[in-house]
């Protein structure tokens, strides 16, 4: 069996700024999936002009829509346990990884183009995966037509509205994406901002799959792209590989397809950042 290197990249997006206002939630609101409304009390002073931004002077979007005041899932405990995990960040509070705000859904898009015809219900499937691993909720904003970027914006109002970008799940190349050179089959990361508080938190990601994946054999009736889909998506909530290969988490792939007792673990302690009402 071939032995696939899966690598992980992390936007390094290190901003902090003093503003709080925003002075469009327009189109945000037309963004939004049916059935998503924002937190009463949001829009007070959320049309205050000028536009937040970051130490750099780029525009950032309104700080804590769709955040909650406390986490919308429960923390999850994990059926097995394992200490077999390890995460991409620092610990902010020596106890937790930073992570995404569990307080608001984690929004994701699928650029299909390349895919194969059930690559939304695969990506479904394991986000639904992750979710439930994590207890973070994620939200499926739908189908898009978005080009793979190793260093893609986590704010593009312009396409997403005036919000964080929703995280990109799609196929690429190492073309498009030169970290896919090689035995490299996928890459995935969280962009990391920081926010007045002090805390980190991802806003926005991307899961690249490489499409050399689709010429390889499964494993069991499992197409050979999903333990890896798994994989990214375990880097996209901030897990980093292990030496253990009996985890999914492993950098190679081999004959785990799906997360075991130490990236459940991982996955759970992920899941529990602090909430982000200023991001
Ligand atoms: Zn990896």
């Amino acid at each position: 069996m071939a032995t696939l290197t899966v690598l992980i990249v992390l936007a390094g997006l290190w901003w902090s700024w003093s503003a709080q206002r925003s002075d469009s939630v327009a189109g945000f609101l037309a963004e939004l999936p049916g059935g998503l409304a924002l937190p009463d009390g949001l829009l007070d002073g959320a049309l205050t002009d000028p536009p937040r931004r970051a130490a750099d002077g780029s525009r950032l979007p309104p700080a804590g829509l769709e955040e909650s005041p406390t986490r919308l899932l429960p923390v999850v405990t994990p059926s097995v346990f394992g200490d077999q995990y390890a995460f991409v960040s620092p610990s902010q509070d020596a106890l937790r990884p930073y992570g995404w705000s569990p307080c608001r859904p984690v929004h994701y898009v699928v650029d299909v183009t390349g895919a194969p015809a059930d690559f939304q219900d695969s990506v479904r499937v394991a986000v639904a995966e992750i979710s439930a691993a994590t207890g973070l909720l994620f939200v499926d904003d739908g189908a898009v037509i978005e080009a793979a970027s190793p260093a893609r914006e986590p704010h593009q109002p312009a396409v997403y509205g005036d919000r964080w970008a929703p995280v990109l799940i799609r196929f690429t190349d190492d073309v498009a994406v030169p970290g896919l050179a090689g035995d490299t089959v996928g890459q995935a990361g969280g962009s990391a901002m920081t926010g007045p508080s002090g805390l980190t938190h991802y806003v926005s990601g991307t899961v690249y799959l490489d499409v050399e994946l689709l010429a390889l054999p499964g494993l069991g009736g499992v197409p050979a792209y999903l333990p890896v889909l798994r994989h990214e998506l375990a880097h996209l909530v901030g897990l980093d590989h292990v030496d253990d290969p009996a985890q999914i988490m492993f950098p190679t792939t081999g004959f785990v397809t799906t997360f075991q007792a130490g990236d459940l673990t991982g996955l759970s302690l992920a899941g529990q950042a602090e909430c982000a009402p200023d991001l």
